[in-house]
C-alpha cells in the first residue's frame, strides 16, 4: 500500500527539481510556438475580415474564406437553436436576447424579428 501512495506522489516531486537547461529550453520553445500561433489566428482573423467580400482575391483564398463563411453560418444556426432550446431569440436589430415569440424587443423597441433598414 505505502508503494502505491509512492506512486501516486512521485509527479509532484518533479516540481520540487530545478528545471534542467534543456527543459527551460523545451519550455521557451513552446511558448514562442503558442505565441506564434496566436499571431497566426489573429492575422488570419484580420485577413478574414478585411477581404471576407473581395471578389479580387486568388482561389486558394477565396476557398478557405468561403469555407470559413460556411461554418459562421453553423455556429450562428447553432446558436440559435441553442437560444430556442432555452426559450429565448435574439433581436435582429440590437442583439440582446430577449424570450421566444417576441415581436418586439424589451432593449431597442424595434420589432425583433426582422432588421429594420436605417
Ligand atoms: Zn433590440
Amino acid at each position: 500500500m505505502a508503494n502505491f501512495m509512492d506512486k501516486l506522489k512521485a509527479p509532484l516531486n518533479i516540481g520540487h527539481q530545478e528545471p534542467t537547461e534543456i527543459e527551460r529550453v523545451q519550455q521557451n520553445m513552446i511558448q514562442i510556438e503558442a505565441e506564434i500561433q496566436q499571431k497566426f489566428t489573429q492575422l488570419g482573423s484580420m485577413f478574414y475580415r478585411d477581404n471576407m467580400n473581395n471578389d479580387n482575391l486568388e482561389e486558394s483564398y477565396k476557398e478557405v474564406i468561403e469555407l470559413v463563411k460556411k461554418l459562421d453560418e453553423n455556429r450562428k444556426s447553432f446558436y440559435a437553436h441553442k437560444l430556442r432550446l432555452e426559450g429565448n431569440m435574439m433581436c435582429m436589430n440590437c442583439g440582446e436576447i430577449i424570450p421566444y415569440g417576441s415581436v418586439y424587443c424589451s432593449k431597442c423597441g424595434k420589432r425583433a424579428n426582422e432588421k429594420e433598414t436605417p
